[in-house]
Formats: structure tokens, C-alpha cells, sequence
């Protein structure tokens, strides 16, 4: 119940529960790092985290004077991080497996959070760090909107994209590959056409890892800082585009929940979107 792994399988740890705390957050360098959203972390003792394998793949960027954010250098996953002033680790949530003994109790950073990203449960909702805790806020680039145009960059800021014109479709994914691959309760995935979408900076930093077994799944993310970027499949003809790697608003929203099947058991779906247990309809 607290072994933890990324996608690719080469990090693997342990958390001890049972966790102290359960929260969405939806900080820019959250939905940057994770491709979606918000992320979701357990906290859990130092003390009881153990790094159980790594082969020198856990890589760490530092996200702020303080932050650090660890991911799989191999497949890109988000990994633990520890807080050593606090006494604890943050894990993300979807990296461990089943039921976790807790369930998501708080939203942070909702002040920050995209426009696209509608909060539909009724848990408390804060606009920057929960009460209790004493921290600056980091400030973070903001982008000018431009009409027509949807842009979008890494964490680091080395890799940016821009899209041009209305997306073919936007959907929540809940697949396990997506929840492992972003370490999120779900992947909120933008598809364009492969001519609407072009790299601006930085695409020499990109870094593939397609599962296995898998016919299609790829994620792609900054070699540099692991945030999730886009993917373009040329024998599909579009570009998957992580939701959170967006710096402006794409103008449309998620049309829908898919591979609910396959969800989070610590993770309720609100609000009134179409939910489909497996791929969506054509
Ligand atoms: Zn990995
Ligand atoms: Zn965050
Ligand atoms: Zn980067």
C-alpha cells in the first residue's frame, strides 16, 4: 500500500502511512512539472520514506531557492520530495497503488490556477499555501495573450510551443498510464492538428518514453526540468498537448472524463461532464 513507482518502473519507494495529509495543488510549477492541472500529493514522515530503486535515474530540478522537484529521468514521471524544514515528503498520490487509507481533503494554490481547471467538489478551497503554513510565494512568469495563438512552456522555460487556432478536442484521461506518467489523479490532454502546432524554443530538449506494451502511449517531457510537453504523433496526424504545460487560456474546455474504468479509487469525479469507462466515442 506504500510502494510508489513512475511509470517506467525504474524509481520505486516507500512512504509509511498513514499519511498526514492529502491536497490538490494547483500552483503554475504543479501543473507544469505534472502536464495537468493540479497535482496531488500525500505527506507523509521523512522518517518513513525509503528511495527503494533508482539506478541513477532520479533527476532534480530546482524549481525555486527552496524547491526541489524530482523526476524519472528515464520516462519523465514527477517523483517525492523531501521537505526537510517541515520533517516530511510530499509524494504524488497517483504514483502509489489502490486505495491510499485517505482521500484529497483540501485545494492550495487556486489562485493560480488555469482558467481551463474547474473545481467541482465542495472541498475547502485556499488561495496559496494551507493555514498554518509560513511561505513566500514564489512569483512566476506570466504571458501576454495573443489572439488566435495558444502558447505553452516547460518549467525551466528552455522549451515553449505555440498552437494556432481551436483545438479538435480536450478530454480528462484517467487511464493508469496517464495517471502514472503525469503521477496526477488524471491527465487533461489538448489534441491539435499536427499543422496547427509548432516547438518556439527548446525541442532539442525533449525527451520520449513510450511504454512498452503499449501501441501508442508516449510521454514526452524537458530532458532539463521534467516538465510534460507535447507529443506530436505523425502516424495520427495530432499533437497531445499536457493542459498544464499552457501558459494562456486554449479558449476551450474538457468535454469530457475518459477511462473512468480505470481511475484513482481515492479520486471522485464532480461536476456534469460526459464520462466514458474507456476510450471516447469517435
Ligand atoms: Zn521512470
Ligand atoms: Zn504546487
Ligand atoms: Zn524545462
Amino acid at each position: 500500500m506504500t510502494k510508489a513507482r513512475c511509470l517506467c518502473g525504474t524509481l520505486t519507494y516507500e512512504l509509511d502511512g498513514p499519511f498526514s495529509a492529502m491536497i490538490h495543488c494547483h500552483c503554475s510549477m504543479c501543473r507544469k512539472h505534472h502536464g495537468t492541472g493540479f497535482a496531488t500529493f500525500v505527506l507523509g514522515p521523512i522518517a518513513g520514506f525509503r528511495l527503494t530503486s533508482a539506478e541513477g535515474k532520479l533527476a532534480r530540478y530546482r524549481s525555486s531557492p527552496k524547491g526541489v522537484r524530482t523526476f524519472c529521468s528515464a520516462c519523465g514521471s514527477a517523483g517525492p520530495s523531501t521537505l526537510p524544514e517541515l520533517g516530511i515528503v510530499a509524494a504524488p498520490a497517483a504514483a502509489f497503488d489502490g486505495d491510499l487509507g485517505i482521500k484529497p481533503q483540501s485545494h492550495i494554490f487556486v489562485r493560480s490556477k488555469a482558467p481551463w481547471d474547474l473545481i467541482t467538489d465542495a472541498l475547502p478551497q485556499y488561495e496559496a499555501y494551507p493555514p498554518g503554513v509560513e511561505a513566500k510565494e514564489v512569483p512566476r512568469p506570466v504571458v501576454a495573450p495573443r489572439a488566435g495563438i495558444t502558447e505553452g512552456s516547460c518549467l525551466c522555460g528552455a522549451s515553449g510551443f505555440e498552437a494556432a487556432g481551436a483545438p479538435m478536442r480536450m478530454m480528462n484521461c484517467h487511464c493508469s498510464r496517464c495517471r502514472l506518467g503525469r503521477a496526477a489523479a488524471h491527465a487533461t490532454n489538448i489534441f491539435y492538428k499536427l499543422d496547427q502546432f509548432r516547438w518556439m524554443r527548446g525541442e532539442e530538449l525533449v525527451r520520449e518514453y513510450k511504454v512498452p506494451d503499449a501501441r501508442f502511449h508516449t510521454v514526452a517531457f524537458c530532458s532539463r526540468c521534467g516538465a510534460k510537453v507535447p507529443r506530436a504523433s505523425a502516424d495520427r496526424g495530432f499533437v497531445n498537448v499536457p493542459a498544464g504545460s499552457l501558459d494562456t487560456d486554449p479558449g476551450t474546455r474538457a468535454q469530457g472524463h475518459i477511462f473512468t474504468a480505470d481511475k484513482a479509487p481515492w479520486f471522485d469525479i464532480t461536476g456534469a461532464l460526459p464520462q466514458f469507462p474507456g476510450a471516447p466515442p469517435a
